[in-house]
């Protein structure tokens, strides 16, 4: 454990002698972006948007631009001819010495760069991108160590351990507890998996999310990348780290203690809570969402997680346990495969089999430099894509 991260004694933000926060936000179009805006228009006073930043919606960004006029407003599109120019002026973005918070909810792996960028110039960030931690934790936390820039999760299950360490000692710790939904999948039988729609694989039962995170909530490829963000998030072993499902998403994660105690964090499943508290602390903002109503709710229930319909997990923990690049290369291969999946080109029992393949296939670099992740993390795409034109175009060579 080391002292720069945040999870058990947090520093306040250097920010907090200034009345209003200025925060950069990368992703603005996305769920969690919009979310953010709808926070900082609820609370004026506490944040004003410094930099606003998407890689696709121009639309959606004109209407957040005119709402708010006192922020620079850039769209990148990742396919852009002018592409680095994009890049610099991101990174330009992040570092600009007016910003007091990033907040980096771009999708997938396009934040990694920009999230390295911030810290560098010694940002705090608010992560809503779990694949830059996924790919390249352990530059990120080198990154943090040096700089002393601190990480606050956006991710529900690890705000809430955030939440619960707060106060706490190191060696008090036992273990983490993520909880996981089970997402739309839970009860159905398993030889129907086979004939899944898109549109039923985007149904999550408790959470409106992006539809990526929607599918790896329905693999539950989710819960195996936030063991993960988890490892690098709280510096804990995977050893230490477990999953338990829990079908009502009241309860966001837990965390288990040497004395056999155990703390909770539970709350409407409303993603604007993780963002509210990761946008101002160490203050808490006034009714950002209706506490649960427990007595309604009636009931909590929990249950092991069934390893045979949800490979993901173990898949995801064996890459993590491995290190070097092959996180890289799990998050690239499953980005792949879900997004065939999404365009109809692959069906939905074929994505964590395509990722398991990939992970077999790759020779993993031990070092991890921005370099080897950014190859690992373009091989295990062409692997994907590959295997999927592979099958067809052996098909077209076999005998009529
Ligand atoms: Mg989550």
């Amino acid at each position: 454990m080391t002292q720069v991260h945040s999870a058990f004694q947090p520093k306040e933000m250097r920010s907090s002698r200034r009345s209003t926060r200025r925060l950069a936000l990368l992703g603005a179009t996305g769920s969690i972006g919009r979310q953010v805006c709808d926070l900082v228009e609820r609370f004026p006073d506490r944040f004003t948007l410094h930099a606003v930043i998407a890689g696709s919606d121009a639309a959606g960004l004109q209407a957040i631009a005119r709402r708010h006029p006192e922020a620079h407003v850039l769209l990148a599109h990742p396919g852009d001819a002018d592409a680095s120019r994009a890049a610099r002026a991101i990174d330009e973005a992040v570092r600009d010495p007016e910003v007091d918070l990033v907040i980096v909810a771009a999708a997938g792996s396009a934040a990694l760069a920009p999230t390295l960028a911030a810290l560098e110039a010694g940002k705090d960030i608010a992560l809503a991108t779990k694949e830059v931690l996924v790919m390249a934790g352990e530059l990120v936390r080198e990154r943090m160590r040096k700089h002393g820039s601190q990480i606050f999760p956006i991710d529900s299950e690890h705000s809430a351990i955030w939440q619960c360490l707060w106060g706490e000692k190191e060696h008090g710790i036992r273990r983490l507890i993520l909880t996981g939904s089970g997402g739309p999948f839970l009860r159905r039988p398993l030889e129907t998996l086979e004939s899944v729609t898109i549109a039923e694989a985007l149904t999550h039962p408790r959470w409106k999310m992006g539809p990526k995170i929607t599918v790896d909530s329905a693999t539950m490829m989710n819960k195996g990348l936030e063991i993960i963000e988890a490892h690098f998030l709280f510096d804990v072993p995977y050893a230490g780290i477990d999953v338990v499902v829990h079908p009502q998403s009241v309860v966001h994660s837990m965390v288990e203690f040497v004395d056999g105690s155990i703390k909770a964090q539970l709350g409407v499943p409303d993603m604007h809570l993780p963002i509210a508290i990761a946008l101002s602390f160490p203050d808490r903002l006034d009714s950002v969402a209706p506490a649960p109503d427990l007595a309604a709710l009636g009931q909590l229930s929990f249950e092991a997680l069934d390893a045979l319909r949800y490979p993901a997990v173990a898949l995801a923990r064996e890459a993590g346990e491995r290190g070097g690049t092959t996180p890289a290369v799990l998050n690239a291969a499953n980005e792949e495969a879900v997004a065939l999946f999404l365009k109809g080109q692959r069906r939905f029992v074929d994505i964590v089999p395509s990722v398991a393949r990939a992970l077999e296939a790759a020779q993993p670099a031990r070092d991890l430099t921005l370099e080897a992740v950014i190859a690992a993390d373009r091989w295990a795409r062409a692997h994907v894509r590959a295997s999927a034109e592979g099958s067809g175009r052996l098909r077209s060579k076999l005998p009529a």
